[in-house]
């Protein structure tokens, strides 16, 4: 006896509609594009229970005749495309004509539309896909799409159905995208009665972010555009002072449509790369302009998943072009092109009117380890050895020049300038710093708050510069990419490090990574290690912590994969590092120290946060502060 029976065609419809109508915002999404598609400059959404009960989408586009509004509920009716050639010059969203039949067998739908020549506009209502009832109606232009009751026939697919919040969730997203996209559509959405957004057309991306999200946003944005092997890359995306929570607001557009893409996610990320928190994300939105044979048309269901022929090209385009918007933006903030000194602002210090110190060059006299340690060469110097013993420090420092072949090549240079790569907080190399002499012009330094913050005078506001993280921020790229130029100093009296057996046998395999970052280390006994030099920045760092830190990375990352697990504990070692050779909040620093911070700073690759992702530096702008002096409203 045969098994195979063939499904009644509205049984057949509602599994198929499961293709395009999962969930309340494919919905949404169907009947957006069909309004767009129509040419609607005004588009308004209802929805009630997260779009469950009801979705209702309004337009004023080209509305269909009588005779189109029943025809459109077929499978494959369409007046997009006539056959499968016309696919490859498709400019609507639409081509395949099933969303309509999709949607009305799993709803129950009413369409109330008018075209321009019509003088009566139709009114359809459907349930099971058939059309139950019809008549004319007095209407003006447009279509009029009310979705009841997704999945009232398909108990299956109803109890996937998510909670209330969630399907707006999803819904608002996918509304903010369409929004994004089309500026020059007045677009409306409506929650259970109230007006949730109204957005009409705006003239740019700013000013939609604006209406989307909050004014700061649309502040904390920093626009792009770029065009790169054929490839158009515009959008903006937040600076370091702005993160989010989650990824929500980040948003990709090919080609005008909205797609989601694991990669060019990752590849926006990396752009950031270290300027946010672990767990905090930007917010973005980027639009990717490509000749539609660079990618694989969505030939998926929903239309939402987008493949590039190539697509390494275009996320390192997206990581590139993030990475250089962040920098300029910082460095903008910091040297703004007005020049402060012609500006009618004076500034005072001690009563005294105030002129930044110009760009110091330290000579080889000046560094601690040639002079007598006494007081005064401490104060003056706390940026390079703030709790370092003064006997230790004049001993290993002569230490060093003994044994450190780079300082003797120094020391028979008849330019003191060349010790700057010996000098321990210096990151440049010496030719860069001659050419450095002259910027920085266009702020001035008001002093130091808290022995914390570096304010700095700017044209357009006070701008905070936190030096710990700061300095944090290049000594860490200064270890992770350009060690070589740093000298590493012998000590004269090593230090011993007391571990338990175990954990001594748990670092030795890790000892090359110590001598990668300048740390040498052997084992001494069975439960000590003995370390006999270190990078000269981390002298008065307690080599004891370091270690013990490094076992519990060890131990709390021992499951990841091998070279992703080195890649990680070096990265660590790094930023730990940096934090711990860092100048501290609380020390003081003088007008010259504060100068080559913020010198250094400004040749710092991510150079908006530390290696934790505190900002190190942001600004208050001169609106904020006259509009707290009520001399602006
Ligand atoms: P497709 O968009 O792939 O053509 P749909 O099932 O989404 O398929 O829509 C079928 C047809 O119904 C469209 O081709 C279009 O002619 C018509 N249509 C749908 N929505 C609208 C609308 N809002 N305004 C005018 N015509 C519409
Ligand atoms: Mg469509």
């Amino acid at each position: 006896m045969s098994k195979i029976k063939k499904l009644p065609i509205y049984e057949a419809r509602k599994i198929a509609a499961g293709e395009v109508v999962e969930r309340p915002s494919n919905v949404v999404k169907e009947l957006i594009e069909n309004s767009i598609d129509a040419g609607a400059s005004i588009i308004s959404i209802y929805l009630e229970d997260g779009g469950k009960k009801l979705i209702r989408v309004v337009d004023n586009g080209c509305g269909m005749s009588e005779v189109d509004a029943q025809l459109c509920f077929e499978h494959h009716a369409t007046s997009k495309i006539n056959c499968v050639e016309d696919l490859s010059n498709l400019q609507t969203f639409g081509f395949r004509g099933e969303a309509l039949s999709a949607i009305s067998s799993v709803s129950q739908v009413t369409l109330i539309t008018k075209e321009q020549s019509a003088n009566q506009g139709i009114k359809v209502v459907l349930e099971d896909g058939v059309i139950k009832d019809k008549c004319d109606i007095s209407v003006g232009v447009g279509t009029d799409f009310i979705i009841e009751n997704l999945f009232y026939n398909v108990p299956a697919r109803l109890k996937f159905l998510k909670k209330e919040e969630t399907e707006s969730r999803q819904i608002i997203n996918l509304f903010q995208a369409f929004c994004l996209s089309y500026q020059n559509i007045h677009f409306k959405l409506f929650a259970d009665g109230k007006l949730m957004y109204n957005c009409p057309v705006v003239q740019d991306l700013l000013s939609r972010s604006a209406q989307l999200w909050d004014h700061n946003l649309a502040q904390n944005l920093i626009p792009f555009s770029e065009q790169n092997e054929g490839v158009v890359i515009s959008g903006a995306t937040s600076d370091h002072q702005f993160t989010r929570f989650n990824k929500n607001q980040i948003f990709f557009f090919v080609n005008g449509r909205w797609v989601k893409n694991h990669g060019l996610v990752k590849a926006l990320l990396k752009g950031y790369m270290n300027v946010l928190p672990t767990g905090k994300f930007p917010a973005a939105k980027v639009f990717i302009l490509i000749s539609p044979e660079l990618i694989d048309v969505n030939i998926h269901p929903k239309k939402e998943e987008i493949q590039f022929l190539n697509p390494k090209k275009v996320e390192n385009l997206i990581s590139d072009i993030v990475k250089k918007s962040l920098e300029n933006h910082l460095s903008k903030q910091i040297k703004s092109d007005v020049y402060f000194a012609s500006s009618s602002v004076k500034l005072y210090k001690d009563d005294k009117p105030f002129v930044a110190a110009s760009q110091t060059t330290f000579d080889f006299e000046q560094l601690p380890f040639f002079e007598p340690v006494d007081q005064h060469s401490m104060e003056s110097h706390p940026v390079l050895f703030p709790n370092l013993e003064k006997e230790s420090l004049k001993a290993s420092a002569l230490n060093e020049i003994k044994t450190n072949e780079a300082v003797k090549k120094m020391t028979s240079s008849s330019d003191g300038l060349q010790l700057a790569t010996e000098r321990p907080n210096l990151v440049m190399p010496m030719d860069e710093q001659i050419e450095d002499k002259n910027i920085a012009k266009d702020y001035e330094i008001i002093g130091q708050f808290k022995m914390t913050y570096i304010l700095l005078g700017k044209a357009d506001g006070l701008f905070l510069v936190d030096q710990h993280a700061a300095h944090e921020r290049i000594l860490y790229e200064l270890f992770s990419k350009r060690f070589d130029e740093v000298a590493k100093v012998k000590l004269i009296f090593p230090v011993i490090v007391k571990l338990t057996e175990a954990n001594l046998n748990l670092v030795l395999p890790y000892l090359e990574i110590l001598k990668k970052n300048g740390i040498d280390a052997e084992c001494f006994s069975k439960d000590q290690l003995v370390i006999s030099s270190t990078p000269v920045h981390l002298k008065d760092v307690s080599l004891d912590n370091l270690v013990s830190q490094l076992i519990s990375w060890i131990e709390e990352y021992n499951t990841v994969d091998k070279n992703e697990f080195f890649k990680l504990i070096n990265e660590k070692l790094q930023a730990q590092m940096a934090c711990k050779a860092a100048i501290k909040a609380g020390d003081k620093l003088n007008t010259e120290q504060m100068q080559q911070l913020l010198n250094d700073l400004d040749k710092t690759d991510n150079r908006f946060s530390c290696p934790h992702g505190r900002p190190t530096g942001w600004l208050l702008d001169n609106y904020e502060i006259e509009k707290k002096f009520k001399r602006k409203t």
